[in-house]
C-alpha cells in the first residue's frame, strides 16, 4: 500500500516515496517563545505529532526537527514591557512550551535547535547568499534580494510583479526593492546582538529555518510542516533562501494544516480569542483533547468549542467503555454456550476490516477522522455483541472480543490517545465501594473487588432464601447504573447496559 500526502507545492496528493528507503526527515516550524502556546498553535503541534507516530508505525526510522525561535522582535517587546531581559523571557516560555507539549503527550522532537544557538550557521548562509547575488548589506542590515530568485511565489502560488504592484512603499527603508525581506537585522540599542561580518545585529525570522533544515538534514529533505499561516511570506522565503543558497531543492513534501477557529474566525494572539493549551490541559484529560482535534483532517480548519470537546469526552468513554468492558468480560468464567457462531465472525470480521481501514485513510493523507471512524464503527459493534450476549459469552467469544479490544487499544494508541485499559477499576463508579463497605462489610478501597463482595454477598444471600438482602445488592447496585446479570457461570455486573 503506498502512503499518500497532499503537497501544497503540488496542490495535490501525491505519493509519498522518502529521500532514502526507510527513513524520513521531517521540519515542522515551532513557536516564538514570547508567551504560553494556545491551543491553535497546539493544534499544528498535534497534528504533526500524529503524522510522526503514523510514519513510525509503518516502520520508517523517523528524524524530527523542530525549531524554537527564541529571538524576535515580539520577544524583545515583551522583555521591554516587563523590564527584564529578552533571554529571560525566551527562557521562561521555551520552557513552558515544552511542558505543555509533554503534557499533551506530544514526542519531544528528535532535535529542538534554538535561534540563538545557530547564529553561525545562519551567518554562513547569509554569506553564501551575499556572494552569490541573492543578498545585500544596507546600513548594517543584510536584505534577500526576492528578483534575484525567479522561483519566488512558487509555493503560495504568488506573482511577483503583481506583489510589486500591491507593495507598501515604507519611508526609509534600507531596501532596494519593497519585496525584499531582512536576514539579518541590524541591533538597536538595548536589543540582544550578536557580531557578524556586517557589525552587531541579529538574525530575522525566516533565516533560521533554511539553516537549520540544512545542517540538520542537508537538501532536499523529505517533509517540510507548519500551519497554513505559515505558507506565504515565512515559507516562500525559506524556500528562497535555501534554493537560492544551494541551487537544489529545499523540500519534497510540502504539509499544511489547517486553522483552528473560533466562531469560524482564526485564533491568534491578535484577535485576542486565544485559550491557553495549559488551561485547556486543566480542564479536560488529554485524551480527550487529542480526539476533539483528530476528529478533523488535519488540513481543514477545525471549530473549537467547549460543545465539541464534550463530544469528544462522551466519544472517549464510549471507546474506553468497549475495551474495559471486554476486558471485565475476558476476566469472568466464561459460559459453556455463546453467542452463535455467525455474529461471531461477524464481530472477527469487522475487527480485520478495522485494521485495513484504519491503515488505508492514515495512508491517505493522514486522515484521522477516517481512521477513528473505523475504530468507532469497531466499538460500536462490539458493544452490541457485547449487550446481547452478556448473559452467556463462551471462551471462543471471549477471545473475538479480546482481540477486538487490544486493536482498538492499538489504533487509538498509534494516534497518541491512551486508552484506560484496566479491567475493572474505573469502569465501576467509587459508589460501588460504598455500598460494598455498608452492605457486605467489605474494608478496601477497588470497585471492582467491592462488587465481586456484594456479587458474593447476594449469592449466599440468595443460598439462604434472603430475599431482602439480595435485592438491596442489585437495588444498590441499580442505583449506580451497576446492572447485575445472572448467567450460566455465575453473576456478572454491567455496565450501562454492556
Ligand atoms: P507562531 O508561534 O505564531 O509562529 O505559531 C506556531 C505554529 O502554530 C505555526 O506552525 C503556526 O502555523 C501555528 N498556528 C498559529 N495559529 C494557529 C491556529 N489558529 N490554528 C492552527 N495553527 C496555528
Ligand atoms: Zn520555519
Amino acid at each position: 500500500m503506498t502512503l499518500r500526502v497532499y503537497n501544497t507545492m503540488a496542490r495535490a496528493k501525491q505519493e509519498f516515496v522518502p529521500r532514502e528507503e526507510g527513513r524520513v526527515s521531517i521540519y515542522t516550524c515551532g513557536p516564538t517563545v514570547y508567551n504560553h502556546i494556545h491551543i491553535g498553535n497546539a493544534r499544528t503541534f498535534l497534528s504533526f505529532d500524529v503524522i510522526r507516530r503514523y510514519l513510525e508505525y509503518r516502520g520508517f526510522d523517523v528524524k524530527f526537527v523542530q525549531n524554537v525561535t527564541d529571538v524576535d522582535d515580539k520577544i524583545i517587546n515583551r522583555a521591554n514591557e516587563e523590564g527584564r531581559r529578552a533571554s529571560e523571557v525566551a527562557a521562561e516560555y521555551t520552557e513552558a512550551f515544552i511542558a505543555a507539549m509533554r503534557a499533551l503527550g506530544v514526542e519531544d522532537p528528535t532535535v529542538r535547535p534554538k535561534a540563538t544557538e545557530t547564529i553561525p550557521e545562519m551567518i554562513a548562509l547569509i554569506e553564501r547568499l551575499i556572494s552569490g547575488g541573492h543578498a545585500y548589506e544596507s546600513g548594517g542590515d543584510v536584505y534577500f534580494s526576492v528578483r534575484s530568485f525567479p522561483g519566488y511565489g512558487k509555493l503560495s502560488g504568488r506573482d511577483v510583479d503583481e506583489m510589486e504592484n500591491q507593495a507598501r512603499i515604507e519611508p526609509d527603508s534600507r531596501k532596494r526593492d519593497p519585496l525584499d525581506f531582512a536576514l539579518w537585522k541590524s541591533a538597536k540599542p538595548g536589543e540582544p546582538h550578536w557580531p557578524s561580518p556586517w557589525g552587531e545585529g541579529r538574525p530575522g525570522w525566516h533565516i533560521e529555518c533554511s539553516a537549520m533544515s540544512e545542517m540538520e538534514f542537508g537538501l532536499p529533505f523529505d517533509i517540510h510542516g507548519g500551519g497554513s499561516d505559515l505558507i506565504f511570506p515565512h515559507h516562500e522565503n525559506e524556500i528562497a533562501q535555501s534554493e537560492a543558497a544551494t541551487g537544489v531543492t529545499f523540500a519534497n513534501y510540502w504539509l499544511h494544516g489547517g486553522m483552528l477557529q473560533v466562531d469560524s474566525e482564526k485564533m491568534s494572539k491578535s484577535l485576542g480569542n486565544f485559550l491557553l493549551l495549559k488551561d485547556v490541559l486543566e480542564a479536560y484529560p488529554v485524551p480527550v483533547i487529542r480526539l476533539l482535534m483528530l476528529q478533523t483532517h488535519y488540513r481543514s480548519s477545525l471549530d473549537y468549542s467547549t460543545d465539541r470537546l464534550d463530544e469528544a469526552a462522551t466519544a472517549y468513554e464510549r471507546i474506553s467503555n468497549m475495551v474495559r468492558l471486554a476486558r471485565w468480560a475476558q476476566s469472568r468464567p466464561p459460559a459453556v454456550e455463546g453467542a452463535p457462531e455467525v455474529e461471531r465472525q461477524a464481530l472477527e470480521r469487522a475487527r480485520t476490516s478495522t485494521q485495513e481501514r484504519f491503515a488505508a485513510e492514515m495512508d491517505d493523507d493522514f486522515n484521522t477522522a477516517g481512521a477513528l471512524g473505523a475504530v468507532f464503527d469497531l466499538v460500536r459493534q462490539a458493544n452490541g455483541f457485547m449487550s446481547e450476549h452478556e448473559a452467556a459469552l463462551s471462551a471462543a467469544d471471549l477471545a473475538v472480543l479480546g482481540t477486538a479490544a487490544d486493536l482498538v487499544t492499538e489504533l487509538v494508541g498509534v494516534l497518541g490517545v491512551p486508552l484506560d485499559t484496566s479491567a475493572q477499576g474505573p469502569a465501576l463508579p467509587a459508589g460501588v465501594v460504598t455500598l460494598a463497605v455498608e452492605l457486605a462489610g467489605y474494608d478496601g478501597t477497588d470497585a471492582a473487588e467491592a462488587a465481586e463482595a456484594l456479587l458474593t454477598l447476594r449469592a449466599s444471600a440468595r443460598a439462604e432464601r434472603d430475599w431482602t438482602r439480595a435485592d438491596a445488592v442489585r437495588d444498590g447496585l441499580a442505583a449506580l447504573g451497576v446492572t447485575v446479570a445472572d448467567t450460566a457461570t455465575g453473576a456478572r455486573v454491567t455496565i450501562g447496559g454492556v
